[in-house]
């Protein structure tokens, strides 16, 4: 904490997913000295599972159950969720941000330059995508390859997909703007938990955390709650916004497989390389590899027994769809959100559909996996909760920028959304322009520490 006590803070960011990382990278790039409180551990990446269950799947933390049984799982460690994404990257949905007041036309073609963003090389697509795509095209789909957040020129064959966490560093994570914003000037402090927001009247100044046992206070002249679709309200509702945390999307999803006998599943797959879009419907699938381990819990899930060693056979489509808004957050975090009949009948649509893609691929025994859930989203609404700023309304410098902000359901993975919109926050922080007309952002200035303004309690 020594460093801290000898900074003068321009912001404090709470979570380091996509949202809270890019507004931190942005700030410190022009200059603002940054503090990055992140609830989960940093250190190195090693990719392996015993990593990937503590940051993302412990029981309560990582890994919430809905009283529906659904499993969500979010990552708890700096860079939040994307450092255990599957790195697809899907469309900002402008319109839907233009009626909030937001356009961020021109951050996307930032982010797309600055973002390892394209479809995967030939050699990257392995046979049992390709089989899936044929299958559907077949059919009639329009079933194309999607775009990935991925350095390509990193990636090897037999290079294994960074599920539990990317080694070698080829799948894009907001990691990596944590690590550029603390480069830059920065201070990231890991095992961080933000409780509370401390005001003056209906200012915000700082926030409380805990770490390591002992309790801290930190002040800044502007607040950023970036801790995700359930972090940041649990901690705005202890700070008195009471009416968070309810009526909010969570992308409910199951997975489709079928054995096939005349394609091996290769080492290094990779999930999500192509897929389609129902936008009417609100259905996205996409081919979906996942690893050994993964794949025998779902299959055990649902009493699948005799099938536990056909991994390296089975073929699987993901059937995600777009949600009601609906449920609510208890004080806690805790997830009370109960599937409605409308967004059953739409994974079953997408089952019936993917059922249809499997058998034309010659795959045999086809079942349903159990629900899940990944992007909880819709917690903290822009227009409800937030001004055109991402300004939580009646109260003076505090923000939201996550995927809590997100107003309506949209069914789809939002990480370029959210890094979109942490550039278009930093821009209005530095007290730049947004919107497509703006100037261009000013030159990198890398942050010098100020004097004392932070301090334990
Ligand atoms: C398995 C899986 C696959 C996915 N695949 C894709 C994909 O292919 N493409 C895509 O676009 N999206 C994907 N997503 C979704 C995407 O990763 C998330 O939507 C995105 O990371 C959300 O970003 P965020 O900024 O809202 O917050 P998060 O990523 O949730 O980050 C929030 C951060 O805040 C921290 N935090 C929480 N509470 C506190 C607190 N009290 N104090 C301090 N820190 C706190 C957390 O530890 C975390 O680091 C996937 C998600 C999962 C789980």
């Amino acid at each position: 904490m020594h460093k801290l006590e000898n900074m003068k803070l321009d912001a404090i960011i709470v979570g380091t997913g996509p949202g809270g990382a890019t507004v931190a990278k942005e700030l410190a790039k022009r200059g603002k000295q940054v503090l990055m409180l992140e609830w989960g551990p940093g250190g190195p990446v090693k990719g392996n599972i015993i990593q990937y269950f503590f940051q993302q799947c412990f029981p309560g933390k990582g890994m919430l159950i809905t009283n529906n049984f659904l499993g969500m799982v979010r990552g708890i460690t700096t860079g939040g969720s994307s450092l255990f994404y599957y790195g697809t990257c899907f469309p900002v949905p402008h319109d839907m941000l233009k009626k909030y007041g937001i356009d961020v036309r021109r951050e996307e073609e930032e982010a797309r330059r600055e973002l390892p963003i394209a479809t995967l090389k030939d050699e990257m697509v392995t046979p049992m995508a390709q089989r899936i795509m044929e299958s559907a095209q077949a059919l009639g789909y329009a079933w194309t390859p999607l775009q990935k957040f991925m350095y390509q020129d990193r990636w090897r064959p037999g290079m294994k997909f960074g599920y539990y966490g990317d080694k070698h560093r080829v799948k894009w994570s907001a990691r990596m703007h944590a690590e550029e914003a603390v480069a830059m000037g920065a201070v990231l402090l890991n095992k961080a938990r933000v409780s509370n927001i401390i005001l003056d009247g209906n200012r915000a100044t700082g926030v409380e955390f805990k770490m390591k046992g002992r309790s801290y206070k930190a002040f800044a002249p502007k607040v950023i709650v970036a801790a995700g679709g359930i972090g940041s309200p649990v901690i705005l509702r202890k700070m008195g916004l009471k009416n968070v945390g309810y009526n909010f999307f969570y992308d409910p999803l199951i997975t489709v497989c079928g054995k096939v006998d005349d394609v091996r599943k290769r080492i290094d797959e990779i999930p999500m390389t192509a897929g389609v879009h129902f936008p009417e419907d609100g259905i996205v699938m996409t081919d979906m590899a996942i690893p050994t381990l993964i794949d025998k819990a779902f299959t055990a899930q649902v009493l699948r027994f005799w099938r536990l060693f056909e991994t390296r056979k089975t073929l699987r489509i993901m059937i995600k769809v777009r949600d009601d808004l609906a449920g609510r957050l208890t004080d806690s975090g805790g997830v009370r959100k109960k599937l409605t009949q409308a967004d059953r009948d739409k994974l079953m649509k997408g089952y019936d559909i993917a059922k249809r893609i499997l058998e034309k691929a010659g795959a045999k025994g086809i079942y349903k996996t159990w629900y899940l859930a990944a992007h909880p989203g819709g917690t903290v609404k822009m227009g409800e909760f937030l001004d055109a700023n991402l300004k939580v309304k009646n109260y003076e410098n505090l923000f939201v920028c996550d995927c809590s902000v997100i107003p309506e359901p949209w069914g789809l993975p939002p990480a370029l959304t959210l890094v979109c919109l942490g550039k278009r926050l930093a821009k209005h922080l530095a007290g730049e322009k947004t919107g497509a007309n703006a100037a261009a952002p000013s030159k990198a200035k890398p942050a010098k520490n100020k004097r004392k303004k932070a301090g334990r309690r």
